[in-house]
């Protein structure tokens, strides 16, 4: 079931459904109770009924009708002229729950000079009212003037009120003086003033007492209830809703970030073999032109060593590449154990490598290549061809605080040139520093 009330039909569905309950209301046929049907109670009399029919003070006109007169010719302290409704049955103690109809439709005619027809309602309680005592049943009645009644009327039963002079004469705890009809045993109509000397006649023609079947506050109570209910179950569903989109949205940024981060390593991984060279492991020449870049941005000036292994090709063509590979493996092992932490080192291509020092020391770089050399030299590279020892020449050069690293590559290069020239397995520095000034050499 869905109460999703920003859907236009569900709330339609809901005020037409509520507009039907309250014209039901209007429609539905009442609780109805006609009195004056025939046989609709057991039994109605006139209070005093007449002793000897012709004499009594009253009598019946027309019985069949409810047709009745009264004429007192002596003064008494209490006249009846009434038509009474018994509305018990075999236990006179128990009566009819009135309280269940809110009308009563009186039909009645009435001629006389009296100023006051009287409807009462009996209801016995038997916390205090008595069999033997008729008029110890709480009485709840109303007056009404000649004028009131000249046409039908409708009474509402809450116009029924406990009179003074009957709580007066039982003197009960005031709880006990409270209008109740639900143990009703008697309704009359009858006439409260003096009434002697005058003729009074009265003809009930119709007598009904009318109630809803449901209690319009119960309908309107249920209809309001299923209003909250469908609102707090909107509400609810709504919460519900929310929370649950929360947390999708959360389970997506989560992942996303996730993503993001294995995203920002593999970034890394790939920006970091993007610069290093797959045999060997060490820089590759796009991992030294950065380094050289970062050099020349620091304008500090660096020395260059250029390495290039001898004959190389003669060790594939007799060993193979595999041992070729071990070999370029084994030179970069050599170098790197002899470097400082703040030496470059990388492989520029084929069997070529380079290293960068911070400062212009030339001496010390030439130094360092001659180091480099004479290790190389010495390290044997065990392969399945047996052992093998390399040479490897060396071209050292400057790049002065400032100056352009390629210049000094080139010279570096021209430099390991000549010590190919030369005889290999030999370490050349860059002719123009040899002749130049003491503090770069
Ligand atoms: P030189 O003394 O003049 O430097 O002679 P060389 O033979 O060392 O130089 P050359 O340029 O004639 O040959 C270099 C060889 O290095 C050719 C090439 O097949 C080989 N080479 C380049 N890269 C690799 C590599 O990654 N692995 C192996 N095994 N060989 C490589
Ligand atoms: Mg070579
Ligand atoms: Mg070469």
């Amino acid at each position: 079931m869905h109460f999703d009330l920003s859907k236009p039909n569900l709330l339609m569905g809901g005020i037409v459904l509520t507009l039907a309950a309250l014209a039901g209301l209007e429609l539905a046929p009442q609780r109805t109770l006609e009195l004056t049907a025939p046989g609709a109670v057991g039994n109605l009399y006139l209070s005093t009924p007449g002793e000897t029919p012709g004499q009594a003070p009253v009598q019946w006109v027309d019985a069949e009708h409810l047709r009745w007169r009264c004429h007192y010719t002596a003064a008494a302290n209490y006249q009846p002229c009434g038509l009474t409704f018994s509305l018990t049955g075999d236990d006179p103690a128990h009566g009819m729950d009135l309280s269940r109809f809110d009308t009563l439709e009186m039909d009645l005619a009435y001629k006389g000079p009296a100023h006051f027809v009287r409807v009462a309602v009996r209801n016995f309680d038997p916390r205090f009212s008595r069999l033997d005592d008729g008029n110890s049943s709480r009485i709840h009645s109303v007056n009404l003037r000649p004028r009131d009644i000249a046409r039908p009327v409708t009474l509402d039963l809450s116009e029924l009120t406990v009179p003074e002079w009957w709580i007066q004469q039982f003197d009960l705890p005031r709880e006990y003086n409270r209008p109740s009809l639900e143990n009703a045993t008697a309704l009359s109509i009858d006439l409260p003033s003096d009434l002697t000397g005058q003729e009074h006649e009265l003809q009930l023609r119709r007598l009904v007492l009318k109630g809803e079947w449901v209690s319009r506050d119960r309908v309107y109570l249920a209809i309001l209830c299923a209003w909250l209910l469908g609102a707090s179950l909107m509400v609810l569903r709504g919460w519900k809703q929310l929370s649950q989109s929360n947390t999708r949205q959360q389970r997506e940024i989560d992942a996303l970030t996730a993503r993001t981060r294995q995203l920002r390593v593999e970034q890394d991984k790939l920006r970091r073999l993007a610069t290093i060279d797959e045999l060997t492991g060490v820089l590759n020449r796009r991992g030294l032109e950065q380094a050289l870049d970062d050099f020349e941005e620091a304008a500090q000036g660096m020395t260059l060593v250029m390495l290039d292994i001898d004959h190389f090709k003669h060790v594939n063509d007799r060993h193979g590449h595999d041992c070729g590979d071990e070999v370029l493996k084994r030179v970069t092992a050599v170098v790197a154990a002899n470097l400082r932490a703040s030496d470059v080192f990388g492989r520029l291509g084929g069997e070529e490598f380079l290293i960068a020092c911070q400062g212009t020391r030339v001496r010390d770089a030439a130094r360092l290549a001659e180091k480099l050399r004479e290790r190389v030299q010495q390290s044997e590279i065990n392969s399945s061809a047996g052992r093998i020892t390399v040479t490897a020449s060396f071209g050292v050069a400057l790049a002065p605080p400032g100056a352009p690293a390629a210049g000094a590559l080139k010279r570096a290069d021209e430099a390991l040139y000549r010590a190919k020239e030369a005889g290999r397995n030999r370490v050349e520095t860059d002719k123009s520093l040899v002749s130049d000034s003491p503090t770069t050499v």
